[in-house]
């Protein structure tokens, strides 16, 4: 079972076609052709970029953490990882990785989750399920909440103890680490660069992240 599977890009950054900072807290979303492969920067390290993916020919069928382990019989995610769809659709493949581990089963945080976990007084900070309602809202009025699946936490580190527990560890992730995904079909990628405060995932300190963009 390939748990680090750290595999360098051959791509250059000066081949990209697009590249772009967000900032911690902010959010991004564009689709992909097929072929195209977008890379996701940890600029400064050990920050937790939350991740959705929706067939953009058909939006309904969203990114599934069930099917995308159940696939690779893998909790964690890493090169040669197939991120699937809730039909079983194969939706993209991690195709390069330097970070070596990423979490489906942690999910995003929410008001809701920051007021049980943390303390009530946390519950009217910014959130990535906010972050990525802003996102889709603004992309297509017709999304809603239903929308939002259980997503894919990039450079966050989440390890399941040996007794089924979660535990959201201080991060494997380094300044520069970066993931690669290739589209396999038309797929719409929707990040919320986590603006957390409350965890060590990502020390306490949210910082930017880059994405680019090559052709096939
Ligand atoms: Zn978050």
């Amino acid at each position: 079972m390939a748990v680090f599977n750290r595999v360098e890009s051959p791509r250059l950054v000066e081949d990209a076609i697009y590249s772009e900072v967000i900032q911690a807290g902010d959010g991004w979303l564009r689709v992909l052709k097929p072929g195209q492969v977008l890379r996701i920067v940890d600029l400064e390290g050990n920050q937790a970029a939350d991740t959705l993916l929706y067939d953009a020919e058909n939006p309904e069928d969203h990114y599934s953490a069930v099917a995308t382990i159940a696939g690779q019989s893998n909790i964690y995610l890493s090169t040669g990882s197939v991120l699937r769809a809730e039909s079983g659709k194969e939706l993209l493949k991690i195709v390069a990785d330097t970070c070596g581990r990423h979490d489906t089963i942690g999910g995003s945080c929410s008001a809701q989750s920051n007021s049980v976990r943390y303390s009530h007084d946390k519950l009217s900070m910014h959130n990535c399920r906010d972050t990525f309602m802003l996102q889709l809202a603004q992309h297509d009025g017709a999304y809603t909440k239903r929308d939002l699946a259980p997503n894919i936490n990039f450079f966050m580190n989440v390890p399941v103890t040996k007794d089924g527990g979660l535990k959201f560890d201080d991060g494997v992730s380094a300044p520069g680490c970066y993931v690669e995904v290739q589209s396999l079909g038309s797929s719409m990628v929707l990040i919320s660069n986590c603006p957390q405060l409350n965890n060590p995932c990502n020390a306490y300190n949210p910082t930017p992240i880059q994405v680019l963009i090559w052709e096939k």
